[in-house]
């Protein structure tokens, strides 16, 4: 199973590998060894008694009663907000670093926006001993300082980028610049279903876990395997190409991805990539890029970092454009509320990227019977701030 990628690494129109000539050999040898190495059974038992012993999976699929009343459905959610660290990120980079150390490489990087990717990256640095840099903007370091500490704890190095806006973007671009000067001794850990092929098709992979669980354990509690509907949020992806990955060929099941809004799709401030992007070459893929009638990337805005990216990962466009999914769109305003509905009706404060999945549940008009089970990607620990500065408005 997978996302009907093409050899070379499209998805449709989308996806593919545009990258500067120095990294040729080593994307090259990346493309050629990960199928192989994530398919050795020695791989395989590795990464499965990390996921449960280190990272705590599999991740509870949770019947939320409340939730279901108020929206007369039969809602699950998928509890990423209780893996180690905190989000599903950690699901990637476990698989990425495992996968660097049977290549032989001996030293990663990453980039990372809100910092949740940078300390996922340096955790499993500090597990396997390697040295680890993590670009990220000047500005995220600023507003993500307790993130900034962790990772140094962690023993990463966290290099700030003054270039461009200063944030996400513009710390993929360094960490790229990176890996074009250090091709053969380092890895570059990708933090979503984004950047040049194989990474799109890596990455979800790793991800896929998500789905896998939920088959399972649907069936436990449903006796059938499929939901409904599938709810994730998008930045560039992996959630939801993880919670996605096992139903993609079933159409019995409705996927829905959530991007942000910001303040309203035409507020000329949101991250609503697949309704508002166009056909453009980022991070090394052909996707659906926010940009100007010249081909500027226009900046993105949504309140939550982990959704504040101009691009969307290939997958998702061509999901998308060949309808097999639908996008909604859901505010800052609209994700806060959810986040306090979720916090009040069944105890859980979720991560401000999940909490636009959440509004979504307001837009789909369910039927009693019909089972929904919506990703819970994070938990809100690291949007504290952000939550108490909104309380009781
Ligand atoms: C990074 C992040 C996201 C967005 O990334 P995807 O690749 O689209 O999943 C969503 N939720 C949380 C909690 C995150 O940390």
């Amino acid at each position: 199973m997978d996302y009907h990628i093409n050899p070379d690494g499209y998805y449709g129109s989308f996806g593919g590998s545009y990258i500067p000539e120095i990294l040729y050999a080593n994307v090259e040898r990346l493309r050629e060894a990960y199928l192989r190495i994530v398919g050795e059974e020695s791989f395989r038992k590795e990464f499965r008694s990390l996921l449960r012993d280190y990272v705590g999976r599999p991740s509870p699929l949770y019947p939320a009663k409340r939730l279901s009343e108020k929206y007369g459905a039969r809602i699950y959610l998928k509890r990423e907000d209780l893996n180690h660290t905190g989000a599903h990120k950690i699901n990637n980079t476990i698989g990425q670093i495992l996968l660097a150390r049977r290549m032989g490489k001996t030293r990663i990087i990453a980039e990372t926006g809100a910092g949740q990717h940078g300390v996922a990256t340096a955790t499993v640095c500090a597990l396997m001993n390697m040295p680890c840099v993590v670009y990220m903007g000047e500005t995220d370091i600023a507003r993500q300082a307790l993130n900034v500490r962790k990772m140094e704890m962690l023993g990463a190095e966290v290099r700030s980028v003054t270039s461009g806006n200063k944030t996400l973007k513009d710390a993929c671009n360094e960490a790229i610049r990176d890996w074009c000067c250090n091709p053969a001794d380092t890895h570059y850990i990708i933090g979503s279903t984004v950047g040049p092929h194989p990474y799109p098709d890596m990455v979800a992979r790793f991800q896929a876990v998500i789905s896998e669980e939920i088959k399972w354990q649907l069936t436990e509690h449903e006796g059938r395997d499929y939901p409904d509907y599938l709810i994730a949020c998008v930045g560039g992806g992996s959630n939801a190409a993880g919670t996605f990955y096992h139903y993609l060929n079933d159409t019995r099941v409705k996927l829905i991805a959530v991007e942000a809004a910001g303040h309203g799709i035409d507020s000329g401030e949101s991250a609503a990539t697949i309704r508002l992007g166009r056909e453009g070459i980022i991070h090394g893929s052909r996707t659906l890029v926010m940009q100007t009638d010249d081909g500027q990337i226009i900046e993105p805005y949504s309140i939550s970092a982990g959704l504040d990216y101009p691009g969307i990962g290939p997958i998702h466009a061509n999901l998308a454009t060949s309808r097999r999914a639908d996008v909604l769109a859901a505010t800052d305003n609209e994700a806060l509320q959810a986040a306090f509905e979720l916090t009040a009706t069944e105890g859980i404060i979720p991560a401000l990227e999940s909490a636009h999945a959440l509004a979504a549940l307001a837009m789909i008009p369910f039927h009693p019977e019909e089972v929904a089970v919506l990703t819970v990607s994070g938990r809100g620990d690291k949007d504290m701030d952000t939550y108490l500065s909104h309380f009781g408005k």
